[in-house]
């Protein structure tokens, strides 16, 4: 394309998204939602109105899976530009797992919405290609978060918006309370159950841990290069959205 990103080409998709979705996705989404009693879904969209994304913008998200965010922003940018004019919006998925890119893929898409293989940490994109940058449940799996964020920064336009949603640090001592024994019991429990795969559970637990808290990371955001950064929490903190501004 005229990025240069490296679109799943028609040929490939074919061959990828044949039972991809039951293969994969599907498990993974009814896991989201086992894990978050559904409420991921209205973080999502809080997530997608703080982007607040625009006719003719390009927005890029980042270990984007099956597309859930990219389809929020894709719809609200149409809905906008259908009151006020303007260009086609343009919705980037990137992520790195083409078996994720091709499950979104035949799950469906929308016509604003280009898929893409690659690595938070060395995108496939030039310096000032976007808009706004937003990363939904992935920056934690990233193996090297300092520098996906500077990668965030290269990519973004100066102006340009940075966005992430993650589980995060529950503020006040009886939700972290419940919280705890929410996730050290019960969602292993689950993934055995659903998944037949405790382990894997058992290590987003332990990688939800693991994870900076509120301000912490947000001195990361800062150190990227990013301004004005704030944190809004979610159901108390248990996911937090971090905004900031690329000067
Ligand atoms: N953003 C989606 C959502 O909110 O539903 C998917 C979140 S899923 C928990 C995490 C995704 O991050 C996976 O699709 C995985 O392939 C992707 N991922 C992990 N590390 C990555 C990296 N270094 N670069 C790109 N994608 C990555």
């Amino acid at each position: 394309s005229s990025f240069g990103f490296r679109d799943v080409e028609a040929g490939e998709k074919v061959r990828l998204v044949r039972g991809v979705f039951d293969r994969v996705a599907s498990r993974y989404d009814l896991m989201n939602d086992l894990m978050s009693g559904g409420v991921h879904r209205l973080w999502k969209d809080a997530a997608a109105a703080r982007l607040n994304p625009r006719p003719g913008e390009t927005i890029l998200d980042v270990a984007g899976g099956t597309g859930d965010m990219a389809r929020r922003y894709a719809r609200m940018a149409r809905r906008a530009q259908e009151r006020t004019g303007g260009a086609d919006a343009r919705v980037v998925v990137l992520d790195y797992n083409a078996e994720m890119i091709a499950a979104g893929v035949e799950k469906g898409g929308e016509p604003e919405m280009v898929w893409t293989v690659g690595d938070a940490m060395a995108m496939p994109l030039p310096d000032a290609a976007v808009d706004a940058y937003s990363i939904s449940f992935g920056i934690r799996n990233v193996a090297d978060v300092q520098a996906a964020l500077h990668e965030a920064r290269r990519v973004l336009k100066p102006g340009g918006r940075f966005l992430c949603l993650e589980f995060s640090r529950p503020v006040a001592a009886p939700i972290r309370a419940a919280y705890d024994a929410w996730s050290f019991n019960a969602i292993p429990r689950i993934g055995e159950w659903v998944a037949k795969d405790r382990d894997s559970y058992q290590y987003l637990v332990e990688s939800i841990r693991r994870f900076p808290d509120q301000a912490t990371f947000k001195a990361m955001i800062e150190a990227a290069g990013f301004r004005n950064v704030t944190v809004t929490n979610l159901t108390g903190g248990v996911a937090a959205l971090h905004h900031g501004w690329a000067i």
